[in-house]
């Protein structure tokens, strides 16, 4: 990958150009907002949203480990769950799909109740989302004309610390969007367990992510989309594994083949019956942290007016 920038970014939530630095990590340097207080990167390696990702698609995302992962039931248990509570059925659109796993699960756990199109920039793992059943649009979400179409629900599960410029993205959103449909929003929290305990040592932290999110900084960013009703905001998934690894580590980069694996590794971990008090004791940890904002992921639910 290359990281020669090609952008100065401004606050990607309020604009501001006055900023603070926060963290170096190799080449990739965290800034603070001095309005909003925002963390994220100055600059993005070029076509950090596009051509980029493309070329991820074979080596990364259609890894038989990481398919494998994607694919499991459990994958995305809590994301279905959470889904669910807010829309029953109808018109979905996942942006940033990737391979389409969410798209797929969701539809085999309710057949027939959701009519499902997924859209991101990486040609190959749309193609592997296409191969599964899952409709896709292939390009730039802010960019697609989608026709009149009018969607129930649509997600952005691990998406917005990806871009450039987030703001487009949700305000697309919005417009295509039924009055009272549901917006999802999950990002990494910068005020997870894990960031506090690893700090910049975190896998986490690493030039794919241009944006860092705390719960307050998330929410300025959505409520100040036109039209737009915050429903819910929380935090969800755990991971004790990384921040074992990580810690050991010291923060040497973690290629994409053993995040693949380790994904593999949890994924199956969480299958095996033997494990059920290990279990047991991992939900309680997770719900408690999840309780007091410091899981791994933030999540919002918005509603159009
Ligand atoms: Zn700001």
């Amino acid at each position: 990958m290359s990281s020669i920038p090609i952008s100065d970014r401004s606050c990607p939530v309020c604009g501001e150009r006055k900023t603070s630095s926060l963290w170096q990590k190799e080449d990739l340097s965290l800034v603070r907002c001095q309005n909003c207080a925002m963390i994220f990167t100055r600059t993005a390696p070029p076509e950090m949203a596009g051509q980029f990702y493309n070329d991820l698609g074979t080596p990364y995302y259609l890894s038989p480990e990481k398919l494998e992962s994607d694919y499991a039931s459990v994958r995305f248990e809590r994301e279905l769950r959470l889904f669910r509570k807010f829309c029953p059925g109808g018109k979905v659109l996942d942006v940033g799909c990737s391979t389409g796993a969410f798209l797929y699960q969701l539809n085999q756990r309710n057949p027939g109740q959701y009519q499902v199109l997924g859209t991101d920039v990486s040609a190959p793992a749309l193609a592997y989302a296409q191969s599964r059943g899952v409709n896709i649009v292939t390009g730039s979400f802010p960019d697609h004309d989608f026709g009149g179409a009018q969607f129930d629900a649509i997600t952005f599960w691990a998406v917005l610390e990806h871009l450039p410029e987030p703001k487009p993205f949700v305000e697309k959103a919005v417009r295509l969007l039924k009055p009272g449909g549901y917006c999802f929003i999950l990002v990494p929290n910068m005020k997870s367990l894990a960031v506090r305990l690893l700090g910049m040592k975190y896998r986490y932290i690493y030039p794919q992510h241009l944006n860092y999110f705390t719960p307050d900084t998330l929410q300025r960013l959505v409520t100040e989309t036109q039209s737009m009703k915050l429903i819910t905001r929380g935090t969800m998934h755990f991971n004790p594994v990384v921040i074992v690894q990580d810690f050991r580590r010291r923060g040497a980069a973690v290629s994409d083949a053993e995040r693949a694996a380790l994904l593999k590794r949890t994924t199956s971990w969480k299958q095996k019956p033997a494990l059920k008090p290990v279990k047991f004791l991992y939900r309680a940890a997770e719900q408690m942290l999840a309780g007091l904002g410091l899981a791994d992921n933030l999540f919002v639910v918005l509603q159009k007016q």
